[in-house]
C-alpha cells in the first residue's frame, strides 16, 4: 500500500510530531507533501522519509471569512492539480490538516484515490471560523473514506459541527517508548545545565508560545508560590504569535520574576527537558484537542497537572495520574503546584502510575497497527 500524505505546515506542530511517527512505517513506500518549507522537511529527511515541498506559504487562517475562504481555496487548486497528479502512483491520500483536505478532497476526486482525514483539531468556534469548519465538515463528509479523530473530544466537537459519526474512528497518537526508558538518567545533568540545583522545584511547561497555550497562566501562578518555585516554557511561537512573545517578556518583567522564569525555546530534547523537571503544567485555555504533552510528562515518570477540558480528560485521571485544573485559572494551578513541592511521596506514586498506563495505552507500535488497519482498509 503507497501513501501519499499531505500536510500544510513546515513547522513541527503537534499533529506533524504525530504524523512523522506514522510516516515512518511506510518510508519505502510513501511520499509526503507539505505546503510550505521549514524545520519539518529536515526532520522527515532525518528520518529517511521521501518528503516534497509543493507550494511556499498558502496563507489561509483559521478565522477566515467565506470570502477570503473561498480566495484562499482559488489559491489551493493549483496545488490540488500537482497532487492530483502525484496521487496516481499512489493507493490512498492522507489529509493531515484542515489545508491538506482541501487540496486532498479536490485530488481525489481528480484522481479517483480515496481520502483519509486525520483530525488534530477540535472544530469549535474558539479555533476555527464558522466558515473553515463548515468548508472542513463539508470536504470531510462528501470525499473522506474515514476521519480518524486524535481524541473523543475531537471527534464530538466534528460530529457537534455536522460531521458524519460513522466516518470517524478514534486514533490516540502513539509515542517509540523507548525514547523514555533511560531518560532519569539524564535528569541530573539536565537541570545541572539549566542551572538549577536540588531544593529548586521546577515547573516546566512546553508548547509553541500562543495565547490559547497559556503560558501566562503559569508565570501568573508563580506569584502565588514560594521563591523555590522556577518555571522553564520551552517551544517558540510557531504561527506569528509575536505579540504573546513580547506579553510573556513584559509581564515576566512587571512580576519581576526574571530570575524565576526562563525562556528556553524550541528545543529536540523534550524528554531530557521533562526528565529534568519536578512538574510539567500544561495550561491550556481552549480545549486541547488532544495534548503531546500531556503524555510526554507521564512517559518521562514526570508529574503532569494539566488544565481540565478537551482531549486532556482523556489522558489524565485526577488524583490517580495527575492533576487536572480548570483552564484559566492561576491560583488552582498554584495551588497543584505547591501540593506537589510538599508531598514527594505522593506525587512520585501518582508518577509512577501515569507512566505504567502511558506506556500501555500510547505505544507506537500498537497505535502504528490501528492507523495501518484502517489504511488497508480503505485502500481495499
Ligand atoms: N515540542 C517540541 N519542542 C518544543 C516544544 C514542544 O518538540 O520546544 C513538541 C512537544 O514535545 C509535543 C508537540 O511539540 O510533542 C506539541 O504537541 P501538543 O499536542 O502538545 O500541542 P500542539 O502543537 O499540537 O497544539
Amino acid at each position: 500500500m503507497k501513501i501519499l500524505f499531505l500536510d500544510q505546515s513546515g513547522k513541527p506542530g503537534g499533529a506533524e510530531l504525530c504524523l512523522l511517527d506514522i510516516a515512518k512505517a511506510y518510508r519505502d513506500r510513501c511520499l509526503v507533501c507539505l505546503f510550505a518549507d521549514g524545520s519539518f522537511r529536515a526532520m522527515l529527511e532525518e528520518e529517511q522519509i521521501p518528503v516534497k515541498v509543493l507550494a511556499t506559504s498558502i496563507d489561509v487562517q483559521k478565522d477566515s471569512s467565506t470570502l477570503q475562504g473561498v480566495y484562499s481555496i482559488g489559491r489551493l487548486i493549483p496545488v490540488a492539480l500537482e497532487v492530483a497528479r502525484l496521487s496516481r502512483q499512489y493507493d490512498l491520500i492522507y489529509a493531515n490538516t484542515q489545508k491538506a483536505l482541501v487540496v486532498g478532497a479536490l485530488a481525489s476526486v481528480l484522481s479517483r484515490r480515496p481520502l483519509v482525514f486525520h483530525l488534530h483539531d477540535i472544530l469549535s468556534l474558539e479555533h476555527f471560523s464558522r466558515t473553515n469548519q463548515r468548508i472542513a465538515m463539508t470536504l470531510a463528509n462528501r470525499f473522506a473514506s474515514v476521519v480518524i479523530a486524535n481524541s473523543l473530544a475531537s471527534q464530538s466537537a466534528f460530529i457537534a459541527a455536522g460531521g458524519q459519526a460513522k466516518l470517524t474512528q478514534v486514533v490516540y497518537n502513539g509515542f517509540n517508548l523507548d525514547c523514555y526508558r533511560d531518560v532519569a538518567s539524564q535528569s541530573q545533568p539536565t537541570r545541572q545545565a539549566l542551572g538549577f540545583t536540588d531544593p529548586d522545584f521546577v515547573v516546566g511547561h512546553f508548547s509553541r508560545l500562543a495565547p490559547w497555550k497559556g503560558q501566562h497562566l503559569l508565570i501568573a501562578a508563580l506569584t502565588h508560590c514560594p521563591e523555590s518555585v522556577s518555571a522553564i516554557l520551552v517551544g517558540d511561537a510557531l504561527f506569528g504569535e509575536g505579540d504573546y512573545v513580547t506579553q510573556l517578556q513584559q509581564q515576566v518583567k512587571d512580576l519581576n520574576l526574571e530570575h524565576r522564569v526562563r525562556f528556553i525555546g524550541f528545543r529536540s530534547d523534550v524528554a531530557a527537558l521533562m526528565a529534568a523537571c519536578d512538574l510539567v503544567a500544561h495550561t491550556s485555555t481552549a480545549p486541547e484537542p488532544f495534548g503531546r504533552v500531556i503524555v510526554e510528562a507521564m512517559l518521562c515518570g514526570t508529574p503532569v497537572v494539566a488544565a481540565a477540558a478537551g482531549g486532556a480528560m482523556e489522558l489524565v485521571a485526577d488524583g490517580v495520574t495527575g492533576w487536572l485544573v480548570a483552564p484559566g485559572d492561576p491560583v488552582k494551578l498554584a495551588t497543584v503546584i505547591q501540593q506537589c513541592d510538599a508531598r514527594p511521596e505522593l506525587v512520585k506514586e501518582i508518577a509512577a502510575t501515569a507512566r505504567i498506563q502511558a506506556s500501555q495505552r500510547f505505544d507506537l507500535t500498537a497505535i502504528s497497527r490501528q492507523i495501518d488497519r484502517i489504511l488497508i482498509q480503505v485502500a481495499g
